[in-house]
């Protein structure tokens, strides 16, 4: 059985289900002056919400003592309880003001063809059988993109009043277009959503129109600046290490670069033909579009420092040196 675990003085990880390979996910519950604030949600589903229901009733604390509730990011598994979590509580909740405008598109899109999700796809070469399959995925986590109204947006750089001190909002977009980790100077720890995870790369999604990767390795430098001992993640244990975190992470996408722009030099190839460059398993439909989004954010990116560029077909895009 799951139960809380203490990682500041009256803070809490709380540790949640999850039906992925990945099989849980982290929320925190950090004290107020009155009541607590929630950072990130868990999924939508019902083993989740009963496990939180048992952890906080563990803590002695009541639904209605949750007086905020903060996302680090608007993934399914972080935002995808908040609808029913809102309606317990009648919390507050916040979030980026990239992560609401994400979140409406998606959540204000249709089931199980999002234009830009279809587009996306076909110019990344993924072949037809496989996009349905992708978009049949999609469409079953769909109902985990709730169309939220946040009562108060951030744009990084804010400071939120907790019993823990101060905690800074770090503008950390690059894993979502508008991450933010929270930051105490006083503790050296960072509450550090899914910018950061122990023995994980997190994930890097394109993002139409931004070097989503570049943004990521800029959002580490500016995590590489603070004081931090202890990281709390959004999924698996707390862990320390930051500085050499930041420096293997830059490797392994440094490698990751390498491999696709060796793969180029036998001649163009869509961001499909690169993904099995890069995993020479076939991976499953759902795994798939993660890959797919990977090795064009590692693309976009290539293409800002002028080392690849785009050549537009009419059904799809071939990569070059
Ligand atoms: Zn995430
Ligand atoms: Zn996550």
């Amino acid at each position: 059985m799951l139960t809380p675990r203490e990682v500041l003085p009256g803070a809490y990880q709380i540790t949640l289900p999850l039906p992925f390979e990945l099989s849980s996910v982290n929320v925190y519950l950090i004290p107020l002056e009155t009541g607590f604030l929630l950072v990130d949600c868990g999924l939508g589903t019902a083993e989740s919400l009963a496990s939180l229901e048992t952890q906080l009733a563990q803590l002695g604390v009541s639904w209605s003592q949750i007086r905020e509730i903060f996302l680090t990011h608007t993934h399914p598994d972080h935002v995808g309880q908040a609808p029913r979590l809102l309606a317990l509580t009648g919390a507050k909740i916040s979030m980026h003001s990239d992560e609401k405008e994400q979140l409406a598109r998606i959540a204000r899109g249709p089931a199980n063809q999002p234009a830009w999700l279809d587009e996306a796809l076909r110019r990344a070469g993924v072949p037809r059988a496989l996009v349905e399959g992708i978009e049949a995925a999609f469409a079953r986590i769909k109902p985990n993109f709730p169309d939220l109204e946040p009562d108060r947006v951030w744009r990084g750089g804010e400071i939120l009043e907790t019993s823990l001190g101060e905690l800074e909002l770090i503008p950390t977009p690059g894993h979502s277009p508008g991450h933010l980790c929270l930051y105490s100077k006083q503790h050296r720890t960072l509450f550090c959503g899914d910018h950061m995870l122990k023995e994980i790369t997190p994930n890097i999604g394109w993002l139409d129109g931004r070097d989503a990767l570049g943004e990521f390795l800029a959002s580490l430098e500016r995590v590489a600046e603070l004081e931090v001992d202890t990281l709390l993640p959004g999924h698996g244990e707390p862990f320390h290490g930051s500085q050499a975190w930041i420096a293997a992470t830059k490797t392994h996408h440094q490698n990751r670069c390498e491999v696709i722009l060796g793969a180029l030099e036998a001649g163009p190839l869509t961001a499909h033909e690169l993904v099995g460059a890069v995993w020479p398993q076939p991976l499953a439909p759902f795994h798939h579009r993660f890959a797919v989004f990977e090795v064009l954010a590692h693309l976009e990116h290539l293409r800002k420092c002028g080392r690849v560029v785009e050549l537009p077909q009419p059904s799809h895009s071939l990569w070059s040196l």
